[in-house]
């Protein structure tokens, strides 16, 4: 028997194409909605074997097709990556904005439960720590990573005009860093920079000293969280912080990856980008006590799983 219908949109990319598969396990029919901007079909290959499942190529910026019935849409669709924002900043705006409020009036039309994926990057740099879902933030509205956090920040305003205005049963969770296998090789993020040069014996590219932070959740953790945000009723109206709280400097995180690689790797310091967060970690004290969600998987246990997929790829 099915649970119901999911729209997971972005479900070709990193974390998409997992709560695919994880949605698709627990009984759910899952369409993936992508139009493969930062996404691979490659990471539906598992997705595909099952009957439960539709993709579709498309958009959503764009007039959307007929979906059919929808229960439930997580909306994931947005470049994520620094370098991919930035070399999309025009579609992830875009996305963001006007993609937001297309799957939003979806969801009134069908009554379907709505989940945004949103950022610890609403929080800017910022000036509280750990982060709390109560924090405002501190981001630059016009600087290189403003097409995304703004776009971001819209995108909740957006959906609390219409848990007010139209009562939908809406959630928005703030992911923090999440890594793991399917995260391309060359997407700049941290993690994948840093096993990938560990393992090709090339320079590891620490940013700037090194002594700025972040926390990072392994992709089935945050997929766990994800679920139970959706479908959690405690979870409606609510902002909910998703992230795994053990914090590194980017520094230790480079000498961690070096050592458990055994890498011949140098470390290397680069220049720091413009308006990098000097710190980020998440309070997720309302995850626990709404949704009884925690991480359970280390960073070291997480990085040997990563370190092993990225090995296969090499
Ligand atoms: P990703 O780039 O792997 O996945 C994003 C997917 O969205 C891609 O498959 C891409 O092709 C698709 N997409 C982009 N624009 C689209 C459009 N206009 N129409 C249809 N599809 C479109 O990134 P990810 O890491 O899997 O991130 C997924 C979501 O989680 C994003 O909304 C991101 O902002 C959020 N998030 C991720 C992290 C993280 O650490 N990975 C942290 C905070 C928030
Ligand atoms: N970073 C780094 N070297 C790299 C890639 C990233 O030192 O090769 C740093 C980056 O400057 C930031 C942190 O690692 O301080 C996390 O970067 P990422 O792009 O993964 O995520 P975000 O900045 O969005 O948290």
């Amino acid at each position: 028997m099915s649970k119901g219908i999911a729209l997971v949109t972005g479900g070709a990319g990193f974390i998409g194409s997992h709560l695919t598969d994880g949605l698709l396990g627990l009984g759910y029919r899952v369409t993936a909605l992508d139009n493969l901007l930062t996404g691979r079909e490659e990471n539906l290959a598992a997705a595909r074997k099952h009957a439960a499942f539709t993709f579709v190529r498309h958009d959503i910026t764009q007039p959307l097709p007929d979906i059919g019935e929808v229960d439930c849409i997580a909306h994931l669709a947005s470049p994520a990556s620094v370098i991919d924002y930035q070399r999309y900043p025009e579609e992830t705006a875009l996305t963001n904005s006007w993609g937001t409020i297309q799957m939003l009036r979806l969801a009134v039309k069908h009554r379907a439960t709505f989940l945004l994926a949103s950022t610890s990057e609403v929080y800017g740099d910022p000036k509280e720590h750990p982060q709390k879902e109560t924090y405002w933030g501190n981001v630059n509205p016009n600087g290189v990573r403003s097409c995304y956090d703004e776009s971001k920040r819209f995108a909740e305003a957006m959906t609390m005009v219409y848990v007010r205005k139209y009562n939908l049963n809406a959630r928005i969770v703030r992911i923090f860093n999440t890594y793991g296998p399917r995260m391309r090789k060359n997407d700049g993020r941290v993690i994948s920079n840093f096993v990938n040069q560990a393992l090709e014996g090339t320079p590891i590219t620490v940013y700037g000293d090194g002594t700025q932070t972040r926390s990072f959740c392994y992709v089935s953790d945050l997929v766990a969280g994800l679920v139970k945000a959706m479908t959690s009723r405690d979870a409606a109206g609510e902002v909910i912080n998703l992230g795994n709280p053990e914090e590194y400097t980017v520094q230790d995180l480079a000498e961690k990856i070096k050592t458990m690689t055994h890498s011949s790797s140098a470390i290397t310091h680069n220049g720091l980008p413009d308006d990098d967060p000097r710190e980020r970690k998440p309070d997720i004290a309302k995850a626990q006590r709404l949704l009884g969600w925690e991480p359970t998987i280390s960073v070291t246990d997480g990085l040997e799983k990563t370190i092993a997929y990225y090995r296969t790829l090499s």
